[in-house]
Parts: structure tokens; C-alpha cells; sequence
């Protein structure tokens, strides 16, 4: 039997040793990180596939308790393919990748095929001990894809992962092909540089590639923190922070490069109404159909935000007041044209807006936003259902026609 280490006298028993110990303490961390960072499938998986990884060192260091050499093989074979299987199995799952088919088990079985093959069938060492790490060297560079493919903006600790995740594939596809170079029956020289390579970079890329993954399971949730924080429950739109936080970085831009920038202020017309003769559960199905109606159709970098109980904000990068204000007139039009399916009559609701621009007199995105918060003031004072536009070029007329304003 050709033993990887023949007990405590072999540098590699000592190695494989700590190896074991890790695979368990990484299932552990893992399973930790399931059971508290809200139940996320893959760092279950994750946990799982660690396990088997704990099998496959346990595996090899018990070499010589097994019937023969081909069922020693075999198990470590399995071991193995359900780790890399598994580890895959988890980025995919991570990122709901659709690029890989749901089910990947029967690859996984044609691998253990093939190991059985060169085991069984037609005995070929360095073919056998090549199979795992090629097929690590697929998966690692599959998973690092992954991991980079799944956003617009790849964070720090993504990039992180996903690069030595890709190195750790490098080093194992030059350790199948070390392992191929060792022919048929094992050559001591060619069966020792596998060794030797197979140990120097295993140990590193199995410890660091599994801390990055951590890592990057730690940034996943301080990320969906930051989204939680800045978004309404109820309706799903930004809540007041976020809409101040995106405006600020958009006030910036506008005044940086000098185009247009304009806000939609708008509040629902006697929505206490609304609560009182419907219930506060009818109010809230309200807020969520407003919402609904606002943030349809919005250009890819408008922020539609909920920032008051029945008070919604829409800011317009790139809009000049001319057309926000058309926008802010399709709305009025539109939400007092769809009743909600509260009674089987429907219930209608209006809402009333005001409208400011940016403007060079403005020291701040406040300014804007106030000027904006006095033309909807106007708008409820005049009767509501209506749009006003601040301190700008065009209000609506009494006939409904936009025209040059009156100076406010
Ligand atoms: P106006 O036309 O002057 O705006 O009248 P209004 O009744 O809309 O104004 P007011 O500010 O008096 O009332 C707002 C109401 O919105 C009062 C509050 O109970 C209700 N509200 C605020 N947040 C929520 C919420 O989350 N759910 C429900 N159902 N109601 C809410
Ligand atoms: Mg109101
Ligand atoms: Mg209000």
C-alpha cells in the first residue's frame, strides 16, 4: 500500500493532523455562522462540506486500518469529492447562481467514477491522484467566477476571496499535473515533488481561502445591515436616511458637473381620513399601494424614499423643473385615477406636490429640499391635489397649463 504518511515519523502525518483539526474548527465556525446570521443555506453547506474534509484527513491518516488499498482510495475519494462538491455547491447558493445547473451531483459522481476507474478497473496512480485536485482546480475557478459574476460592484472582501480562491486552483491544477507526471506505478522522486508541492500549498490555500469566505459572509451581513438601515419596512422604498444619504452624493455630482437636479416633495391629502374610517392596517396597505404608484417606472438612478409617515420624496438627477414638474402632474393625475380595492366601490386618494430645482443661491441640498417643502405647503393651502412649483421658471396655471411663474 503507497501511504501518504506512515504514522508519526512522516513530516505529513503532522500536517494532515492540523488539517483535520482545522476542518473541524471551520465546521464549527461555519455552523456558528448559520446558526446566527440568519440561517443562510450555504454557510450550512459550508459546515457540512468541512465535514467531510475532517473525514478525508481522518481517511488518510487511518490508511492502514482499511481492507485493502482500493477501499482506502475509494473512501478518501469520496471524501474528497463531496468537499470540493460541496464547497461549490455553497457559492452557488450564496449568490443564486443560474449559471450552473441546480443539480451538480451527478458531475460529482462521474468524477468518482473516473477515481474508481483508475483505482479498480485500470490501476493508474498518478491519474488516480490527480482526479481531486483537477477537479478542485474546476470548482475553485468556478466558485471564484462566481463570486465576482454575482454584482455590479465586487466588494473588497469579495476581490479578496474570489483571488486567492483562484490562486488555490492554480497550485491545484500544477499538483494534478505533478500527480499525471508520476505515470502508472509510482516513481519515488516524481511521488515526492507531488508530495512536497501538494503540502506547501494545501495547507495555506485550504486555511486562507476558508477565512476569506468568512470574511466574506461577515461583509454579506454588515451589507444587508446598511440596506435595512436605510430602507422603509413597510413600503420597501429608501426611509428618510437613506433618501438623505443618496441625495447628498447626488447634490454633490449636480454641483460638481453643473447639471440639473430637482426634487419631488409629496404628501397624501387627509390620509387621517383614511385611517380613521378604515383601520390602521387599511392605512398601511394605502402606504404600500402610494408607494407602488411613485416608484413605477423611475429611471435607474431617481431615489424614491417614504420620508415621513404619509410624506414621499423623489429625486430626479439630470431632471430640469420643467419636467419634473410634468412628472409630478402625471402622478397627481395618476394617483387620484387609481382607487385602491379597500371597499368593493375602490377608494381613491389624492396627493399634493411641490417641486424645486437646484439652484446656484442654494448652500445646501437643505435649501432645496425646503423650497420644495414650502411649494407643497402652497399646494395644500390652495386646495390640494395639485403640484407647485418653488422659486423657478413655471407654475401651473388656473386652467391647468404650465407657465412662467409669479415670483415667490
Ligand atoms: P393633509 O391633507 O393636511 O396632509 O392631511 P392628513 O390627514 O394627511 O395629515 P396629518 O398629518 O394630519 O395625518 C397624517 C396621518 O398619517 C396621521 C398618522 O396617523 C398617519 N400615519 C403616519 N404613519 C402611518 C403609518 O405608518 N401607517 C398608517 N396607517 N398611518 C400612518
Ligand atoms: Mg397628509
Ligand atoms: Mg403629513
Amino acid at each position: 500500500m503507497v501511504l501518504v504518511t506512515d504514522g508519526m515519523s512522516s513530516p505529513f502525518f503532522y500536517i494532515i493532523f492540523s488539517l483535520m483539526l482545522s476542518s473541524v474548527a471551520l465546521s464549527v465556525a461555519f455552523y456558528i455562522a448559520y446558526a446566527n446570521f440568519g440561517r443562510q443555506r450555504h454557510a450550512l453547506t459550508w459546515a457540512v462540506a468541512f465535514l467531510f474534509g475532517t473525514l478525508q484527513f481522518g481517511t488518510t491518516l487511518n490508511a492502514q486500518s482499511f481492507p485493502s488499498e482500493s477501499a482506502y482510495l475509494l473512501a478518501e475519494n469520496a471524501c474528497a469529492i463531496m468537499l470540493i462538491t460541496l464547497s461549490l455547491r455553497g457559492h452557488c447558493q450564496r449568490t443564486n447562481c443560474a449559471f450552473l445547473p441546480r443539480n451538480i451531483w451527478p458531475y460529482a459522481g462521474v468524477v468518482f467514477l473516473v477515481a474508481g476507474l483508475f483505482t479498480v478497473i485500470f490501476p493508474h496512480a498518478g491519474l488516480l491522484q490527480a482526479v481531486t485536485p483537477a477537479y478542485a482546480s474546476i470548482t475553485l475557478a468556478l466558485s471564484s467566477w462566481i463570486i465576482l459574476a454575482a454584482r455590479d460592484h465586487t466588494r473588497a472582501s469579495e476581490w479578496a476571496a474570489a483571488i486567492s480562491i483562484a490562486l488555490f486552483g492554480i497550485t491545484q491544477a500544477v499538483a494534478a499535473w505533478l500527480s499525471v507526471m508520476q505515470g502508472a506505478v509510482h516513481d519515488e522522486t516524481q511521488l515526492n515533488a507531488f508530495l512536497h508541492f501538494m503540502f506547501l500549498t494545501l495547507p495555506t490555500g485550504y486555511i486562507t481561502t476558508s477565512m476569506l469566505i468568512i470574511l466574506m459572509m461577515a461583509s454579506d451581513i454588515s451589507e444587508e445591515m446598511k440596506e435595512i438601515a436605510v430602507r422603509d419596512q413597510l413600503t420597501g422604498l429608501f426611509n428618510r436616511r437613506g433618501f438623505i444619504e443618496l441625495s447628498e452624493k447626488a447634490y454633490a455630482t449636480a454641483r460638481r458637473t453643473n447639471t440639473p437636479l430637482s426634487v419631488i416633495m409629496t404628501d397624501i391629502d387627509r390620509f387621517k381620513f383614511i385611517n380613521d374610517k378604515f383601520g390602521h392596517a387599511a392605512g398601511d396597505v394605502a402606504l404600500q399601494h402610494f408607494a407602488r404608484l411613485v416608484s413605477e417606472d423611475r429611471r435607474r438612478n431617481d431615489v424614491v424614499a417614504r420620508v415621513g409617515g404619509e410624506e414621499f420624496a423623489i429625486l430626479l438627477p439630470g431632471v430640469k423643473p420643467r419636467d419634473a414638474t410634468a412628472l409630478a402632474e402625471e402622478l397627481c393625475q395618476k394617483i387620484g385615477a387609481s382607487p385602491m380595492a379597500l371597499t368593493s366601490a375602490g377608494v381613491s386618494m389624492t396627493s399634493s406636490f411641490g417641486v424645486a430645482t437646484i439652484s446656484k443661491k442654494d448652500t445646501s441640498l437643505d435649501d432645496m429640499i425646503r423650497r420644495a417643502d414650502r411649494a407643497l405647503y402652497r399646494s395644500k393651502h390652495a386646495g390640494r391635489n395639485q403640484v407647485d412649483l418653488e422659486s423657478s421658471q413655471i407654475v401651473r396655471a388656473p386652467d391647468g397649463s404650465l407657465r412662467p411663474a409669479h415670483s415667490t
